[in-house]
């Protein structure tokens, strides 16, 4: 078993290390307090090839294996866990669809655009109504002549104030359950598509985040991905896809708040000495540490058994939980290291607390990924 990471791999985290060193570092804070979506480092990100990383060099991507892809979400979020979940919705949940289910046409129509980074995808499939419960949603898609023509309603859409191509989930079908969903592409400007103003919120404040509302909005019949009635195996694929991107993400997140932790734990003196001199310290520091690696194995992980071909959505949903939640325990104790300093603006642990908690959220809530996980175990 070689655990060792490629050559190439290598150069990709090198080279995304060098990239926030040098255009994400210095705006995250900026960008954090002003909820600014940073579209210039998202440009530079096309221009570098990180838009599509894991897509066919024919279509405009980079022709890397989901490792590398992973490793490469896993630095960028490291520097700003926004700009890391822009990428990795708009790879895993808006490219991933049409990349996998798509026609010809519309990879070279759209998949193209948004591996190249000129494009920005959004994936469109939470309701308010249904959110671990899809089957809730209530958006509709009728077919009429060589169109179709959505109505309904989505909530928390990553990217939607700013997306040119849009990923939608409508049913077809509702009589046919879970085979009655349909998955369509609806481009920016398509008459009746309706982009909500931006959500605030606690964390990753620089991702842009809407409602997507559809009022009699026609889409030619050439814009259904795959069949009719595949759309919920489209959204558990691209989830499942989606999922290593957020676990890679955490341990970002994660190994960011350890990083703060040791560098503050040595430079703060209390009672005559550095603060890491206390065995409490320490041992945060070791127990941070080894979880990040467990979490980093199991993302790893799952993207290695994607590259093979072999089943892993349960290994997927494993390294998202347990980054997720390891996320979080790593910067509660960034802050608590800091101290008073941890819960004052500027601080990177503070960011990195918000930033952490959405981890749990989406793309799945941490539950829903133990019903996933527990669902292959009991069946
Ligand atoms: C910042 C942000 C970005 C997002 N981006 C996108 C996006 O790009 N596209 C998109 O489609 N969606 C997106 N979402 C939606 C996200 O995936 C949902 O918020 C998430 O799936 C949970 O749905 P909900 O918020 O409706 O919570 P609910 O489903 O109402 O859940 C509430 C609580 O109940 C728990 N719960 C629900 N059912 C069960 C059960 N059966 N057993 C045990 N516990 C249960 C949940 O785990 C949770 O703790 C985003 C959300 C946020 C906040």
């Amino acid at each position: 078993m070689d655990f060792k990471l490629t050559k190439e791999q290598e150069i990709i985290r090198q080279n995304m290390r060098e990239f926030t060193r040098q255009y994400v570092d210095p705006i995250a804070v900026e960008i954090d307090e002003n909820s600014r979506f940073p579209g210039e480092v998202i440009a530079k990100l096309g221009e570098q090839g990180y838009m599509g990383m894991p897509y066919d060099n024919a279509y405009g991507g980079g022709g890397t294996d989901y490792v590398t892809y992973a490793i490469a979400v896993e630095e960028l979020s490291k520097s700003c866990a926004a700009t890391g979940f822009t990428m990795s919705v708009h790879t895993g949940l808006a490219c991933g669809p049409i990349n996998y289910f798509g026609s010809e046409e519309q990879k070279q129509t759209y998949l193209k655009p948004m591996c190249k980074g000129e494009h920005l995808g959004a994936f469109a499939l939470t309701e308010p109504s249904a959110g671990t419960d899809v089957n809730a949603a209530l958006t509709v898609a009728v077919r009429d002549g060589g169109d179709y023509v959505l109505n309904g309603g989505k909530t928390f859409t990553s990217n939607g104030p700013v997306a040119e191509t849009f990923v939608v989930f409508a049913w077809t079908d509702k009589s046919a359950g879970s085979k009655g969903m349909s998955a369509f592409i609806v481009p920016k400007g398509t008459p009746g598509l309706i982009i909500g103003e931006h959500i605030m919120k606690m964390g990753i404040r620089a991702s842009q985040t809407s409602e997507v509302f559809f009022k009699d909005c026609r889409v030619p019949a050439k814009n259904l991905i795959g069949e009719e009635g595949q759309g919920l195996k489209i959204a558990m694929g691209s989830f499942d896809n989606g999922r290593i991107g957020i676990a890679a993400q955490a341990v970002g997140i994660a190994q960011a708040a350890l990083d703060e932790t040791i560098s503050y734990s040595k430079q703060r003196i209390q009672f005559g000495k550095p603060i890491s001199k206390n065995q409490a310290i320490q041992w945060w520091v070791a127990d941070m540490y080894t979880e990040i690696n467990a979490a980093r194995f199991l993302y790893l992980n799952a993207a290695w058994l994607k590259d093979q071909g072999l089943p892993y959505s349960k290994e997927a949903a494993m390294a998202k939980v347990y980054a997720a939640e390891t996320c979080m325990r790593a910067a509660s104790k960034a802050v608590q290291a800091h101290g008073g300093y941890g819960y004052c603006k500027g601080i990177k642990a503070e960011r990195l607390l918000r930033d952490a908690k959405i981890t749990e959220i989406y793309e799945g809530t941490s539950e829903a990924q133990r019903m996933v996980i527990a669902g292959n175990l009991l069946r």
